[in-house]
């Protein structure tokens, strides 16, 4: 199955990517770990991808669609993928089509704008493998310390609130579109997040089905 997951910055797309994942067992891909991964390892297109980054703006199309060509020629993608964060944009959405990839299913997970800064607030990541956490929904078994690898927890640059705003400014003006341009391909499934990251996790699978 070749999946997109789309929502807001903070709409736990990447929680519910994990879900499927392990639901299905295809590869989740999220081009912003991809592109924090590059940025560790102090990489080129890291380098280009950070100012944008930081800023909360989009990384140009061009370097996005890249990282996704080189990411989806791997052999584990054979069997399908859950796409995490790709496409942002129609281009990015285009750019997918063009390469004769046939999305089965969009879940699109909704929070309310009102919700989206407080979840932020919460959220940290290792800083060494880039696992992800938040002090409410998803807490390490020893605060402040990754379960995976001990790194330490820390808050994304772009997850500072006035950084927010400007990211959820962009999801709506660049990332929204895409609801229409896949509820035309009638492919779109809508999960209303809940308080509980098991209760949305329930609905996302039941998306699957129908
Ligand atoms: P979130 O988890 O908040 O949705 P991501 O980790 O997916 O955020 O992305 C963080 C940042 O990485 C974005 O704000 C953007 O700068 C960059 N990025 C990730 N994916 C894309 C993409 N498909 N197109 C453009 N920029 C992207
Ligand atoms: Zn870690």
């Amino acid at each position: 199955m070749k999946l997109i997951l789309l929502g807001a910055p903070g709409a736990g797309k990447g929680t519910q990517a994990e879900v499927i994942c392990n639901a299905l067992n295809i590869p989740a891909i999220s081009t912003g770990n991809i592109i924090r991964e590059a940025l560790r390892l102090g990489t080129e297109m890291g380098l280009k991808a950070k100012s944008f980054m930081d800023a909360g703006q989009l990384v140009p199309d061009d370097v996005v669609i890249g990282i996704i060509k080189e990411r989806l020629a791997k052999d584990d993608c054979a069997n399908g993928f859950i796409l995490d964060g790709f496409p942002r944009t129609i281009p990015q959405a285009e750019a997918l089509d063009a390469m004769g990839i046939i999305i089965d299913k969009v879940i699109d997970i909704e929070v309310p704008d009102e919700k989206i800064a407080a979840r932020m607030s919460g959220r940290r990541v290792c800083k060494d493998c880039g696992a992800s956490y938040h002090l409410e929904y998803k807490t390490p078994e020893s605060e402040g310390v990754c379960d995976a690898c001990s790194g330490e927890l820390v808050q994304r640059k772009d997850d500072a609130p006035e950084t927010v705003l400007d990211r959820l400014a962009v999801y709506h003006e660049q990332t929204e579109p895409l609801k229409e341009f896949y509820s035309k391909k009638g492919i779109l499934r809508i999960v209303e997040g809940q308080e509980e990251i098991a209760d949305t996790s329930a609905l996302t699978l039941k998306a699957l089905e129908d």
